[in-house]
């Protein structure tokens, strides 16, 4: 894996910014909850999108980014913490539809409204701010929601490209923030053509990494921290088994009735989670409910 979320200051404007690679995490989303193309395609720029938004966070900050849209898509939802484990599912998993290429290229799957929310868990406080979509374009929005809920200019860009065979080759972006007393006009001149040169320099660079990419976009940047990132889920058999429990015996005995083990799928990383007739039979023991072997 080298996958990671870099993180500099440009000294002489005072900006920080932030540089994310997500292939191989983006890549491992789509096996894990087998999305097509389009999905995977747009939950690669979601989770790069989260994992900018969580480097921007100090200690055990956590982000919840959730797109929702009127398209087929319906939308995605992302779970990044600052040091470094990403999750998220999209709603839609299955859409594989014709893309159009220029600034209307996602509407067939995103539709004409929707939009983002970010929940931000600092420490156990919860701040939440939601935009409406209005270029349908991820990057875009993300922009809009910065620049509406956001006090401290910043600016983002997002690109998913494909490489040879794989549509989820280079998976990248960058984030650039004003720093108190920062130049704002150096941070708008950089912003100008930031998505054109994310795009030129993961092209350009043999080996895709963010410190390779922090570098070829600001060659006087000072990379601070290099923080691995990973799909990586708080999911468990005894939080499954527990989710059982919380139906009640009624259901419990049900599943045993019916079916005699059962599974439980986790929604953020698809793993399956089996749960065998004896693990039933201490649930129902654990209610209260005594057990009748048949
Ligand atoms: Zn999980």
């Amino acid at each position: 894996m080298s996958d990671s979320v870099v993180r500099a200051l440009l000294d002489e404007p005072n900006l920080k910014v932030s540089v994310a690679v997500l292939g191989e995490v983006a890549r491992d989303a789509r096996r894990r909850h087998s999305l097509a193309p389009a999905s995977a395609s747009l939950f690669a720029q979601g989770l790069v999108g989260g994992a900018l938004m969580a480097s921007l966070g100090k200690g055990s900050t956590r982000i919840n980014l959730q797109l929702e849209c009127d398209g087929p898509l319906r939308g995605f939802f992302v779970d990044a913490a600052t040091d470094g484990d990403i999750r998220g599912f999209v709603k839609n998993p299955s859409l594989d539809v014709e893309l159009a290429s220029g600034v209307f290229q996602w509407r067939a799957a995103l539709g004409n409204s929707g939009f983002i929310s970010v929940l931000r868990d600092v420490g156990g406080e919860f701040y939440r701010s939601s935009v409406e979509l209005i270029s349908m374009r991820f990057g875009d929005d993300l922009n809009h929601y910065f620049a509406t809920s956001d006090q401290v200019p910043t600016r983002v860009a997002i690109t998913v490209q494909r490489n040879a065979e794989e549509a989820l080759g280079h998976v990248a972006g960058v984030l650039i923030q004003l720093l108190p007393s920062g130049d704002e006009a150096a941070l708008k001149k950089l912003a100008g053509d930031l998505e054109a040169r994310l795009h030129d320099a993961c092209e350009k660079l043999p080996t895709l990494t963010a410190a390779a990419l922090c570098s070829e976009l600001f060659p006087q940047a000072r990379q601070l921290l290099d923080t691995p990132v990973k799909f990586a889920c708080t999911c468990s058999r005894e939080k499954a088994l527990a989710t059982l429990q919380a139906l009640g015996a009624d259901e419990v005995q049900d599943i045993v009735d019916t079916m005699g083990s059962t599974a439980v799928t986790c929604q953020f990383c698809g793993t399956k989670h089996e749960v065998t007739l004896p693990d039933l039979w201490e649930i129902l023991a654990a209610l209260g409910r005594p057990v009748r072997p048949n």
